[in-house]
C-alpha cells in the first residue's frame, strides 16, 4: 500500500498543475495562516472575493482535494467557516461540533487531514457567546449526549470562573486554548508532527458582532494551559 502511495505521489508531482503539486507538499503553515487572516479581513470589510466557487473549481477538485488548512470549529450556524475566511471548494478541511469539542471521530478526521492530505495548519476556532460554553458555565444538568460537550468544556469554565471580566467570553477563549494544547499533545500523529515543527496548531475566536477572527497569543495559550 505504501509503495502504491509513493507511486501515486510521484505521478501527481510530475503533473504540471500547481494545485496538485502544492497538495503533495502542502501549503506551509505560516502561509496558510496568512491566507486565513487575509480572507477574514476581506469578509468583515465587505470585500469578499468568494474564491474557488466556479464550475471550473468544481471540476478541478472532483477527483482529489488539497485543502490548505484544517478548522476545528463550533457547529453554530453563525460561524460558517468558508464564509468567514472567504474561501471556497477544496480549501478548508472542517471538523465542527458544538463548542468544537473533539473526541475520537474528530481526532481521526484531523489526523487524516495532516497525515494524508498534507495540511500543515490546524486552527481551533471558537466564537463569542458560544451556547455550548454558556451551558458548561451555568448548568450541571443537561439532557442526553449534550453532557459530553459540557463535561469537555467544564475545565475552561472552572479556570475562568473567578477572573475579571465577562465569564462567558473568558471561558470561550480559555476553551480554545485548552483544546489547542490538547491537540498539540495528541499521540501518535499530531504530537509528533507538531513537536517536529511540521505543522502549526493555533487557536482563534470569532466575534459574532464584528465578523472578526482574533488569533490567540502563544503566551495566553501557554498560561491558561498550566
Ligand atoms: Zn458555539
Amino acid at each position: 500500500m505504501k509503495d502504491y502511495q509513493w507511486i501515486l505521489g510521484f505521478v501527481l508531482l510530475t503533473l504540471s498543475s500547481n494545485a496538485f503539486a502544492e497538495s503533495m507538499v502542502g501549503v506551509p503553515g505560516d502561509i496558510a495562516l496568512q491566507r486565513l487572516v487575509e480572507g477574514n479581513i476581506r469578509f468583515r470589510e465587505g470585500k469578499a472575493k468568494r474564491p474557488n466557487q466556479s464550475q471550473e473549481r468544481i471540476r478541478e477538485v472532483s477527483k482529489r482535494q488539497f485543502p490548505f488548512a484544517t478548522i476545528i470549529g463550533c457547529s453554530d450556524s453563525r460561524v460558517p467557516n468558508e464564509i468567514v475566511f472567504d474561501q471556497g471548494l477544496g480549501d478548508l478541511f472542517i471538523v465542527r461540533t458544538a463548542g468544537q469539542v473533539s473526541t475520537y471521530a474528530s481526532w481521526g478526521s484531523i489526523e487524516f487531514s495532516v497525515a494524508v492530505l498534507g495540511v500543515n495548519l490546524v486552527v481551533v476556532l471558537g466564537h463569542s457567546n458560544c451556547g455550548a460554553v454558556d451551558a458548561a458555565c451555568k448548568s450541571n444538568d443537561v439532557p442526553g449526549h449534550i453532557i459530553t460537550l459540557t463535561n469537555a468544556i467544564k475545565p475552561a469554565a472552572e479556570k475562568t470562573k473567578h477572573l475579571q471580566g465577562d465569564w462567558l467570553q473568558n471561558a470561550v477563549k480559555a476553551n480554545v486554548a485548552l483544546q489547542v494544547t490538547s491537540l498539540r499533545k495528541l499521540d501518535p500523529i499530531l504530537s509528533k508532527l507538531y513537536n517536529s515543527g511540521k505543522i502549526l496548531i493555533v487557536g482563534a475566536v470569532y466575534d459574532l458582532d464584528t465578523g472578526k477572527v482574533s488569533f490567540l497569543d502563544e503566551d495566553y495559550i501557554l498560561s491558561i494551559s498550566k
